[in-house]
Formats: structure tokens, C-alpha cells, sequence
């Protein structure tokens, strides 16, 4: 063909696929900014940055799957590394000698890259076959992803790869090749070889045609994807620059000014609307890969329950879409200017309310804010921060959550606490301890070092007290000078949060941070992850500023210190249940495991699912107090995983998993299919067993 009219060609499809490029780019950047604002993102530029480089260039997250990870890897690198190939393909439309560089390096990069692409293409679609949701069913990470879709983007890499190599091994014939007769570019000089017998006329139209039909998938495969579920490829980078730092769990994302004085007709609590979706949960919402990782670990899915965080995305993405049209309207609309390529929807549309229009109430109200879907998402994406804001608006604006909740919240806020025993209860766990415990009663003494955080549940429920007493006989022993709070110890506010009562969680949390500053507490030891989460990482944004640690953490150094001796050997199998709320929320998964490695006499087999990879016990996200009719139980769920060890014991660190293993093992011991010796114990138990003189019962 022709220099010219191959040039003319490859112009023409060039300018009308960046034509539509950028009017779909332009579009999706209206449409995500056109979103609430998020503030503080990307405020610390060196850690998202540093985000950056590990999770979206390193590939972090993925490769903890050496499979699919390494295809990603190899594709994502093979996108970027390839882009040479395609500059040289352009090159040799406008002259036929051109080259980046004639040295042989670089075509064996460029060769090696597309090999490993192709591979990573075969690794996808066996890991799609495998997992096809159609033979596997809700077990499929797959399941109710758009599969279809991403067939065809995986057609569309596998054509512009294939043209590439084409269209080089017919160069190596024609003598166009940039690398001369050297074998480093392995791939292309093997296909030119499969050419060879063909004239130089022919290779030159096998060149030709391989180069224009390369641009032109390419620009297919860009417009497809921007049109597509496929758009991560271009928007989970700045998605993951934007995220929540370290990472979006632990405190939630958000503390609302719930100052009555602020408020005006416009305040809304949490998001209701498509439109109180911030600019961030917009760009979460398109940057779905739909790989289903976060279904995959999310404890509501597998037992049963409707809730999908990857649905959850999913659904609120369609309809982010279908009102797109209403939305950028209404903001050109507001603004005087066009209103762009306003494709999608109809009137009313977004202005429907998400819960229950969008997202059906069972789903809203079975997660349990464990965090394991966030911790998952390749792309950063924060979907607890999401659920919970939905749920703010559903308590603080509609009124509308499950009707049981409606005890505990009225018990935290007239009694102090989610059972309702009042401040009178707090300090039953003292009185057979066989040593006083001081109480604070104006400023904590100056010989204290720390002020026990005990908790509702450490403080009323007869099987958490039993930790309580486990933690202060300790410290007493090491010679750790603590007081507690005792009456004047409020519920810090965490499970009225998690179900969306922002307003009684701030009243709790203002409260608290108000007793511990007039007692003068700087460091305070906290037995409950949920308390040790709220005022080590929310109280901060209310104006409470305290070191705190959680008893694993206090404990774990006075043993390394030699400050805590334990001698009595506790031959036991032991299995530990990491808490959502200690391990991925606050990244404390190695202390509780040092207890235990101090205990002489203990074997510790880790359940399959464990540190990051946790499974819920089933009462975070406020869990603990609403009902559980749909699907089977989560606390059975995950005690039957410890059972499986062969354990003697569950330990673990929280209250709230204490009482959810418990009574998932009692339950089991009832049935007869479980030892009754089987025990269920906070690690703090098991290490006083090995440092007192007497085993306690
Ligand atoms: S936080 Fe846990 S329960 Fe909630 S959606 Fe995520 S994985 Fe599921
Ligand atoms: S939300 Fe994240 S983990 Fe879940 S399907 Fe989408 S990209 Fe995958």
C-alpha cells in the first residue's frame, strides 16, 4: 500500500478514536467531580505516593495471589513497557526506517513483555473458566460480575499484542526491522521466520496491514473501555492516590459537624441521594474491577446474606450512571455551560433514595464493618466508609434501621451502655480480685501510669469480666500502677456508630474525651479493639489526643522486658481468632501472637483464614445487637474454622468475639459434636494461667 494512504488511514482512525476518547473522558471527569467534596485527600502526598508505587506499580495487593497477580503484573508493566511499540508503529507510518533505537535491548524488553502478556492472558481466562460463576455459583468470586465484558477486553489485548508481533515479524522480512539480524527480539524474529517464505511484496503488505489494524483495536479497545465496567484500567491509579491513608478502615472517613448551631435546611447526615455521593466514592464506584475479592472475604456473602460489597459497588454504580444525565444537567444548569454528553437516565432518577431503591435494607444492614473487603480491594476502594454513610442517613435523616437496635441505642444513651445496667454495674468485676483497684475521683494520681479502659462489655458481661480480671491481675503483678474510671466509664460511642448514629456517638465521645482530660489521663490501656479503635483513632478528630494501647500490645512488652514471667507449662492446642477491629482496622496481629509464643507449653495452630485474611465473629458493625435470620450464622461459621484445628482452646483479644465464639461453641457442645472441655478464652487468660502460681478457673 501506498506511504501515503496507509498514513491517511491510520490518521483517520487515530483522530476519531481520541475524538471519542475524550468526549467519554471528558464526561466521566464531570461526573466524578461533580460529586460532594472529600476533604483531606491526598493531603499527605508523600504516603500517597508512596501508595502509589506499592499498590498500583508494585502491585501489592495483587501479587498476595501469585496467579492472577503476576498476569496483572505482567499486563499492567506490558501496557506501560509496550507503549514503545506502539510509538514505533506510528513512526513507521510517517517513514519506513524509523526506530526508536537500533539497540537489540530494547526489542528483547519489548519482545519479552508482549510474551508475558500472552501468558497473562491465558492465565486470566483459565482463572475465568475455573471460576465461572455459572458452574460455581455464589462461591464464584465471579458472581454477578459482568463476564461478558471482560471477554472481550481480554480479545482486545490479546489483538493489540498479537498485531504487534505481527507487524514486527514482517518487518524482520522486509528489513524495516530496527534490530538487524540480532536474535535478542526473540518473538518477532520467530514469527519473521514463519514469513519468511513469502516475497518482500508481501511482507510489506503484511506490515501494513498488522500496523493499521493494531491502531485500530487499540483505539477500539480504549473506547470500548472507557464505555465499559472496564474503566479501572484508566481510573483506579488516581483512585488509589486519593485513597484514605494508611488505609481507609480503623477510624471511619468521615466526622460530621453535628453542631446544631452549623446546621441549616441543606444539612444532610450521610449519603441518601446520588448526589451526596463525595467526588472520592464516585471514582471508588467506577474503578471497580468487579474481581469479586472483596466478595470473596466478606462474611455476610458467605454465609448467606444478600450483602455483596462488590453488589454494593456495582449497584450504586449503575444508578451513579443512569442519573448521570439529571446530575450534569442540573450542574450546567446551575453553572450557565453545556451540559456535555449527559448519556443515561431519566427524570427522577437521582433523586431517588439509594436505601431502599438502590440498595435493599437486608443489604445495608448485614455488613458488620470487618473490614476484610477494603483490606482486599486491589484498587483502594472504601467501602465501609460508604455502607456506614448510607447508614447515617437511614438513622439520622429517614429513621428508618432495624427495630431491635433500637434498645441499645436508647441504652447507651440513658444508661452508659449498650445492655442498659447503668454505671452502678461497673465495678462489680473488682470485688474478688483480692487487690483494690483505684477509682478516679478527680485527677488521676501522678504515681498511675495508666488508666484501665475496661469497657461495657469488660466491665457488665459475667464472660468478658473474666478478661477484665485476667488483665488487672497481670498488670498488678508487674507492678503497673492503674486506675479505672468506674462509674464515671461511659460506652465510647462505637456501636451507635457503626449503625449510623453519628449524633449519640459524638455525644458519648464528647463526654469521655471531657472525664479523661479532667482527669488528667495521657496514657490509657484499653481491653475492648472497639474502644481501643475509638479513642486511639476517632476521639482524635473530636479534640481527645491519648496514647493508647490495647492490653495485647502492654502485655506483649512487659513479657519481652522480662517484666512478666511466665512459668506454669498450659499444654494446650491453642487457635487464635484475630479480631476485625484489632487486626485489620489497627493492624495489631503480631502482640496477641507474642503472648501466646511466651506461654511454655502452648501449640498454636493458625486457622486457614487468619491476620489479614480474618473472618469475622459476626458482631462488629453493630452486628452484636440486631437479629440474624437470613442465611446460617457467622459466629457458627467462623467457630467451626477454629474447631477444625483440633483446638483445645479459641483465644482470641475482643469481648464482643469472646461472647460470639462462646456461645457458637456452646451451641455446638449442646449438639454433642463438640468436647465439652473445649474452651473459649481471651489470650490474657491463657497467659495468667502460666504466670500465677494458682490456674484460675
Ligand atoms: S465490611 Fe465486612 S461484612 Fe461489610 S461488606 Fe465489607 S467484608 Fe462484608
Ligand atoms: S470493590 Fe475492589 S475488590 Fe471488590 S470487586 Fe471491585 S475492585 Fe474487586
Amino acid at each position: 500500500m501506498n506511504q501515503d494512504i496507509r498514513l491517511a488511514l491510520g490518521l483517520a482512525v487515530t483522530v476519531l478514536g481520541m475524538a471519542l476518547v475524550a468526549r467519554r473522558a471528558l464526561f466521566l471527569y464531570r461526573l466524578v467531580t461533580d460529586g460532594a467534596p472529600a476533604p483531606g485527600r491526598a493531603s499527605d502526598v508523600k504516603e500517597a505516593l508512596k501508595a502509589e508505587l506499592a499498590d498500583v506499580f508494585g502491585q501489592r495487593k495483587l501479587l498476595k495471589r501469585p496467579g492472577p497477580g503476576l498476569a496483572h503484573f505482567f499486563t499492567f508493566w506490558g501496557f506501560i513497557v509496550l507503549t514503545l511499540t506502539i510509538i514505533e508503529a506510528y513512526g513507521d507510518l510517517f517513514s519506513k526506517t524509523f526506530a526508536i533505537t537500533s539497540w537489540a535491548g530494547l526489542g528483547f524488553i519489548e519482545d519479552f513483555f508482549a510474551v508475558a502478556v500472552m501468558v497473562a492472558l491465558a492465565t486470566f481466562s483459565i482463572i475465568r473458566i475455573k471460576n465461572s460463576p455459572a458452574r460455581n455459583d455464589r462461591k464464584s468470586r465471579f458472581y454477578g460480575s459482568h463476564t461478558r465484558a471482560a471477554w472481550y477486553t481480554l480479545a482486545m489485548i490479546f489483538g493489540v499484542i498479537a498485531t504487534l508481533l505481527l507487524y514486527r515479524g514482517a518487518q524482520v522480512d522486509t528489513g524495516d526491522f530496527p534490530y538487524g539480524k540480532s536474535w535478542w527480539p526473540f518473538a518477532s524474529r520467530l514469527i519473521g521466520g514463519a514469513f519468511s517464505g513469502l516475497s518482500k511484496g508481501a511482507n510489506l503488505d503484511l506490515e501494513t496491514a498488522f500496523i493499521l489494524a493494531q491502531i485500530v483495536i487499540l483505539w477500539g479497545f480504549f473506547v470500548f473501555v472507557l464505555n465499559s465496567k472496564h474503566l479501572h484500567i484508566f481510573v483506579s491509579e488516581p483512585n488509589v492516590l486519593f485513597s484514605r491513608r494508611p488505609k481507609a478502615l480503623g477510624p471511619l472517613g468521615t466526622t460530621p459537624d453535628m453542631d446544631p448551631e452549623n446546621m441549616t435546611e441543606e444539612t444532610v447526615f450521610g449519603t441518601g441521594q446520588v448526589s451526596h455521593l463525595t467526588w472520592k466514592q464516585r471514582l471508588d464506584l467506577i474503578s471497580c474491577t468487579e474481581c469479586g475479592r472483596c466478595q470473596d472475604q466478606c462474611p455476610a456473602w458467605a454465609t448467606g446474606k444478600p450483602l455483596s460489597p462488590k453488589l454494593v459497588i456495582m449497584d450504586l454504580r449503575e444508578h451513579l450512571f443512569a442519573s448521570a444525565g439529571e446530575l450534569l444537567a442540573k450542574k450546567a444548569a446551575a453553572s450557565g455551560g453545556p451540559a456535555g454528553d449527559a448519556a443515561g437516565g431519566g427524570v427522577g432518577v437521582a433523586t431517588k433514595p439509594l436505601v431502599p431503591d438502590v440498595i435493599a435494607p437486608d443489604v445495608l444492614w448485614s455488613c458488620t464493618t470487618c473490614g476484610a473487603c477494603v483490606e482486599q480491594c486491589p484498587v483502594d476502594i472504601e467501602h465501609v466508609d460508604t455502607i456506614v454513610d448510607m447508614r447515617r442517613y437511614q438513622v439520622l435523616i429517614e429513621a428508618e434501621f432495624p427495630t431491635e437496635a433500637n434498645l441499645m441505642l436508647r441504652n447507651v444513651e440513658n444508661r452508659g451502655d449498650p445492655w442498659g445496667l447503668g454505671s452502678s454495674q461497673r465495678l462489680a468485676w473488682t470485688e474478688d480480685l483480692g487487690f483494690d483497684v483505684p477509682v478516679v475521683s478527680g485527677t488521676i494520681p501522678d504515681d498511675v501510669e495508666y488508666l484501665f479502659w475496661v469497657g461495657c462489655a469488660g466491665a457488665l458481661d459475667e464472660r468478658a469480666r473474666r478478661t477484665t480480671q485476667a488483665v488487672a491481675r497481670l498488670l498488678h503483678q508487674a507492678g503497673i500502677s492503674f486506675a479505672v474510671l468506674g462509674p464515671k466509664e461511659s460506652c465510647t460511642g462505637d456501636p451507635a456508630r457503626r449503625l449510623g448514629n453519628e449524633y449519640l456517638f459524638q455525644t458519648q465521645a464528647q463526654t469521655n474525651i471531657e472525664t479523661l482530660k479532667a482527669a488528667g489521663v495521657r496514657k490509657i490501656v484499653a481491653s475492648c479493639p472497639h474502644c481501643f479503635n475509638s479513642i486511639a483513632r476517632e476521639y482524635p478528630a473530636l479534640g481527645g489526643n491519648f496514647e493508647v494501647y490495647h492490653h495485647t500490645q502492654l502485655l506483649e512488652k512487659l513479657l519481652s522486658a522480662g517484666t512478666l514471667k511466665p512459668i506454669n507449662r498450659v499444654e494446650q492446642k491453642v487457635t487464635y481468632h484475630d479480631p476485625c477491629y484489632l487486626g485489620r482496622h489497627n493492624e495489631v496481629y503480631d502482640e496477641p501472637r507474642g503472648v501466646l509464643g511466651h506461654v511454655p507449653g502452648v501449640k498454636v495452630e493458625e486457622m486457614h483464614r487468619c491476620r489479614n485474611k480474618g473472618f469475622c465473629c459476626g458482631a462488629g458493625g453493630s452486628r452484636m445487637w440486631l437479629e440474624e435470620n437470613i442465611g446460617t450464622r457467622i459466629n457458627v461459621n467462623r467457630t467451626d474454622e477454629a474447631l477444625a484445628t483440633g483446638a483445645d482452646v479459641i483465644s482470641t483479644a475482643c469481648p464482643y468475639c469472646l461472647i460470639m465464639l462462646d456461645d457458637a461453641t456452646k451451641a455446638r457442645q449442646a449438639e454433642g459434636t463438640v468436647p465439652e472441655s473445649v474452651r473459649v478464652m481471651d489470650v490474657a487468660q491463657l497467659l495468667e494461667q502460666s504466670v500465677s502460681a494458682q490456674t484460675p478457673s
